[in-house]
């Protein structure tokens, strides 16, 4: 007799994340860059590093296993109760939390061609039978993810801005595809990367969840505007039911003191936010005239980081670009072989990438 597995798990294949500095050190000799996961290049919050440092002390007992006053932070910013807020070990947590709560054997979830893998990790878990939502170009096509629902979909994966291609869905085109789907499917739509796009079109989601679509749940991080993804901070926003089912999910301590607090100094440090921002916007800037120089084809980004086709197999120039002591993500993995994906970071490591690049396409 041989040991029997979850049959969810045959069709997974391991997330691996963006390339580290270790990786790149055994090619290069100097102080590689780190440009592949799109991580806070300014750091860590201040505020949030003196909050988790004042809390260490008290390490020895347990954390809130509610999380409330966490919860009751992110509330506040969204004008809803904590009753209507989770937060997990990033967001990837609430992700499989959302899963486990909504899924049965053989149900259908619908999930865009190019997008971020752990929507079908976590639903393969839960043995959901995957359909791909194919793209208009690179681009999420709404109308394609509802035609492909059927009576037996629990669940459509939107993620907004997307990773990785950085593209937000606009406003009047969300809300209407709100409205179109059926109340009894969950709209998982996952707004990581929100912060960066623009306030005057990008969709204010949860005002609907208000009005009462309580088939919403959005998904937010603080690994990246707030730059706490090693504390490993995410939460979720949706309905009071919904929320409370996956509370019954949550491991009941799943948020370190440390994290908890550095979440709540992160969400009071408004300067820093604008300093990201800012950095964002002009290294957005930088990299779009370097790559127009090079005659290159890119995505305009709603995001910290930007979609580039290079034209060559994007594999080969991730590793040269490593050899130059500049690390991106490839983006062959997402069936675009010739793509890479690049983290908008500070000038300086914005034009060591740019000039690595030239110097690679030559
Ligand atoms: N969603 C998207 C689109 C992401 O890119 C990421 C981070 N790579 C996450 C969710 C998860 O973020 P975290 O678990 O760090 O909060």
């Amino acid at each position: 007799m041989s040991m029997r597995y979850n049959s969810g798990l045959d069709g997974i294949k391991q997330y691996v994340g963006g390339k580290q500095k270790k990786d790149a050190q055994t090619f290069f000799d100097g102080e590689p860059v780190k440009m592949s996961s799109n991580e806070n290049p300014l750091g860590v919050s201040p505020t949030a590093l003196r909050f988790a440092a004042e809390s260490l002390p008290e390490s020895n007992i347990y954390p809130d296993g509610a999380n409330l006053e966490l919860r009751k932070g992110i509330a506040a910013l969204f004008g809803i109760g904590p009753q209507n807020v989770i937060v997990g070990n990033g967001a990837d947590e609430v992700i499989y939390y959302a899963a486990m709560a909504v899924t049965n054997d053989g149900d259908e979830v619908v999930i865009p061609r190019i997008t971020f893998p752990i929507y079908e990790i976590a639903f393969r878990i839960m043995r959901a039978k995957i359909v791909y939502s194919e793209m208009k170009d690179c681009y999420i096509d709404l109308q394609d993810v509802l035609d492909k629902i059927t009576r037996r979909t629990r669940v459509v994966c939107i993620c907004n801005p997307n990773n990785p291609t950085g593209h937000a869905l606009l406003h009047d085109d969300i809300y209407r595809f709100i409205e179109a789907v059926g109340p009894d499917v969950l709209i998982l739509m996952d707004e990581a990367y929100s912060e960066f796009a623009d306030g005057e079109t990008f969709p204010d989601t949860v005002s609907r969840l208000k009005e009462g679509r309580e088939n919403l749940f959005i998904t937010r991080t603080f690994s990246k505007i707030y730059g706490l993804a090693g504390f490993r901070v995410g939460y979720g926003i949706g309905g009071r039911e919904l929320i409370e089912r996956l509370h019954r999910i949550k491991l009941p301590f799943n948020i370190s003191l440390a994290a908890q607090h550095a979440a709540l100094g992160a969400l009071q440090d408004d300067d820093f936010i604008s300093e990201t921002l800012s950095t964002t916007r002009d290294g957005r800037k930088l990299i779009y005239a370097a790559l127009d120089k090079l005659g290159l084809r890119y995505i305009e980004s709603s995001t910290n980081f930007i979609f580039i086709d290079t034209g060559k197999d994007g594999d080969l120039v991730a590793d040269e670009l490593m050899k130059r002591g500049v690390i991106v993500r490839s983006a062959k993995n997402y069936g675009t072989p010739t793509h890479i994906r690049v983290t908008v970071g500070t000038k300086e490591q914005n034009l060591r990438f740019t000039d690595a690049l030239a110097s690679v396409l030559k």
